[in-house]
């Protein structure tokens, strides 16, 4: 970044120290989201649309989700992600590609802390490198758990693997949302919904129970031990898996005191009916807030239909879980 765009981009600094203490993250990601309603119109219009988005809860079988209507997040659901695709266009995370009115927190001098342009919810960040990087969470995962201690317990933060969700596969990047509002946040803490798979006295390894799609939850309080943690289960899908390349994964971060970290394995990056030409085409594209129990869709018309039975069928057809007998 030459110094033309940096004095363009960079809004204000944060390294943690000093001035910078780690409490001050958040506070600082809310006024960056602030200036940016008051200099960006589209941005501003955004999030006013967030106010009368159309909402359903539904009730699934032992876990619930809440469906969003969100026609400004068609770019996202439907964006081509090929890599031929890919190289065709201009990256939209890369400094010099980014919106005139957008401005930047620099995070520990290595990443960008944006006011996602098209939110899904009110204070949704997006945090892309500074550098033009592929996507991948195994040598990531210092920097994405670095990131989720110093935004603190009021943000969450979250990953899409560069096969099963992230719209730039091609920059590496993170999100954060305000925490407690995807539905599998409250189901965290919930006694049952969860079985133990291993406990030592610094991490606790889990797997979720009835929640419709496979989640392992990793909870520990130091950093490296979630890290190694977090990678040996990497290592096992790999493995389980045979894939050589990062396995098709989202995860979400959170921590006060204790990291959680949770990781949605998959088996498909959209369902079947995503791609079908006929009235019974799902423009549903699953990524990890969908995967958290929020599902996005742009259109009306599958807002109206989607029901628990459908939804059920995504999650099972698009997770890394044992698809069931017909
Ligand atoms: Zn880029």
């Amino acid at each position: 970044m030459n110094d033309a765009l940096k004095g363009r981009i960079i809004w204000a600094l944060f390294d943690g120290e000093g001035d910078h203490p780690p409490a001050a993250l958040k506070a600082l990601c809310r006024e960056l989201v602030n200036e940016q309603r008051a200099s960006w119109a589209d941005f501003n219009n955004a999030c006013d649309s967030l106010r009368t988005m159309k909402t359903r809860d539904i009730q699934c079988s032992g876990f619930s989700i809440r469906l969003l209507y969100n026609p400004v997040r068609s770019v996202n659901t439907l964006a081509a992600v090929t890599p031929e695709k890919i190289s065709e266009r201009p990256c939209f995370l890369c400094a010099a590609n980014l919106p005139l009115e957008q401005k930047a927190i620099m995070y520990r001098g290595d990443f960008l802390i944006l006011a996602n342009p098209r939110p899904i919810l009110p204070f949704h960040l997006t945090i892309a490198h500074r550098a033009h990087r592929p996507q991948s969470i195994y040598d990531g995962m210092d920097q994405f758990l670095r990131i989720t201690m110093d935004i603190g317990p009021d943000f969450t933060t979250l990953y899409n693997g560069p096969r099963c969700g992230a719209s730039a596969p091609d920059h590496l990047h993170f999100q954060a949302v305000p925490s407690g509002k995807m539905p599998i946040e409250k189901e965290f803490g919930i006694k049952g919904k969860f079985s133990l798979l291993s406990a030592t006295d610094n991490i606790t390894i889990s797997s979720g129970r009835g929640l419709g799609r496979k989640i392992i939850l990793i909870e520990g309080s130091r950093t490296g031990d979630v890290c190694t943690a977090f990678r040996e289960s990497i290592d096992t899908l790999k493995a389980h898996t045979g894939q050589s390349e990062e396995p098709m994964i989202n995860v979400i971060g959170h921590y006060n005191n204790t990291f959680y970290l949770a990781i949605f394995p998959r088996r498909a990056h959209r369902p079947a009916a995503f791609y079908r030409e006929d009235d019974h085409r799902i423009l549903v594209s699953p990524a990890v807030v969908e995967m958290g129990g929020i599902i996005v869709t742009p259109s009306e018309t599958d807002f109206n239909r989607l029901d628990a039975s459908i939804i059920e069928a995504m999650y099972r057809e698009v997770s890394l879980m044992p698809k069931r007998k017909s």
